[in-house]
């Protein structure tokens, strides 16, 4: 039995996790966390049986008491229920599904506590990359990428020589405006934005992959995983998201994942790594696909992809400001009150003004986060 937490129960991510759970008898749900959906948590606390759950505000989480009042299941609330479920000792696996720069504390809480991380929550990895990478070294805990570009990259890897990599090649669909011009985004519209052609993700990812600043925190990402510099990581647009990205090793040998754009795969593999399970779904038609194609991204429309190379570059603060100013701008996107374009002016105004500082701790981490709302709010909104 492996025992698995999950935080981020209620969405894309957490849902699907869920599913595998479903299907693979050996995994038992000790914890559960989510944001506000008390009506979608009480239905997977009476299927799967968490011995601990917690809702993020204490409104919701009273809520849910009363209604699984009948359980023996544990309610809890806010950080400090995150922080709890984070480190249950009966937990081996902590699967970070939650959404944003929230997700940094629960993460080194359960890293502390020795638990093996799967990672979906990228902008834990983003802004604290250089706090999380020396302390899974040091507690010795793994950690397994889900997002379905490292878990591409992660596999290729498998049985490679340590030390011989060269170069990280990172696909990227290009999202529903891939070829626009600057000039034709000037009126999407949040519906626009949120019709992905190859994948159903939760909003936030959904405009991040529009904008390609989801592209620019996975390079992030990838540069704090594999331990690379940003001039080994090359971004390539490929429109049919088979390939789910490759590694090219030092004697110009490349090893690529392939499979139909399904996170089920990634989040599964990385479950049970290293072994690998059935898993059920559409299977690769080469004859149907008859090809696969390749573009260089363009930097000029999509600015948030550079930004994020800038922000990599100059380290420290910076990639907070970066993801906190991206996590304000979609809030404000979808809540229409700012245009499509100006998300990436947020983000390149918000990094602008920030004298950054090296090597911060989780404190300065958030300062930076809060210090950028602010001045989002100030101008913005
Ligand atoms: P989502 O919006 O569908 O789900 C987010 C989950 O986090 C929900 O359960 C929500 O209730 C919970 N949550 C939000 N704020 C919370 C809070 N303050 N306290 C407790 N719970 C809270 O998002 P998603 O698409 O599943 O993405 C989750 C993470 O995985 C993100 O970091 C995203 O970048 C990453 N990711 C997602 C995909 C995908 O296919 N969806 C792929 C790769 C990486
Ligand atoms: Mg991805």
């Amino acid at each position: 039995m492996k025992k698995i937490g999950i935080l981020g129960s209620t969405g894309s991510i957490g849902t699907q996790t869920l599913e595998i759970v479903r299907t693979n008898p050996d995994l038992e749900v000790t914890a559960l966390a989510a944001g506000s959906n008390v009506e979608l948590m009480e239905k997977q606390i009476r299927e799967f049986h968490p011995q601990t759950a917690v809702m993020w505000s204490d409104q919701a989480a009273g809520d849910l008491k009363v209604r699984v009042s009948d359980l023996p299941v544990r309610v809890l609330a806010g950080m400090e229920g995150l922080l709890e479920i984070a480190q249950l000792p009966e937990m081996e696996v902590l699967v970070t599904a939650i959404v944003g720069m929230i997700g940094i504390r629960p993460t080194i809480a359960a890293m502390r506590a020795g638990k093996t991380i799967a990672l979906a929550n990228k902008e834990t990895l983003v802004t604290a990359g250089h706090l999380i990478m020396p302390l899974a070294k040091e507690k010795k805990v793994p950690i397994l990428p889900v997002d379905s570009e490292h878990s591409a990259i992660f596999q290729s890897l498998q049985g490679g020589p340590a030390g011989r990599l060269s170069k990280i090649l990172l696909t990227a669909s290009g999202g529903p405006f891939r070829g626009k011009k600057r000039e034709e985004l000037e009126n999407i519209t949040v519906e626009d934005a949120l019709c992905h052609p190859n994948w159903s993700m939760g909003k936030k990812i959904t405009v991040d992959s529009a904008t390609m600043v989801n592209k620019g925190l996975e390079v992030i990402e990838a540069r704090w995983l594999f331990d690379v510099d940003f001039d080994q990581i090359q971004v390539i647009v490929h429109p049919q998201s088979i390939i789910h990205s490759m590694v090219e090793f030092v004697d110009g040998g490349i090893m690529a994942q392939l499979g139909t754009p399904d996170m089920k795969l990634p989040i599964q593999y990385a479950l049970f790594y290293p072994d690998r399970r059935p898993l059920q779904g559409k299977r690769v038609d080469f004859y149907e696909l008859g090809r696969l194609t390749f573009k260089e991204p363009d930097r000029e429309t999509f600015r948030g992809l550079e930004l994020a190379f800038r922000a990599g570059r100059t380290g420290g603060t910076m990639p907070a400001v970066y993801n906190a100013a991206n996590e304000r701008a979609v809030a404000l996107f979808l809540d229409h009150k700012i245009r499509f374009l100006e998300i990436a002016e947020i983000i390149e105004a918000s990094m602008e003004r920030h004298s950054g500082k090296q090597n911060p701790d989780v404190e300065i981490i958030l300062e930076a986060e809060a210090e950028t709302y602010d001045f989002i709010r100030t101008h913005y909104e």
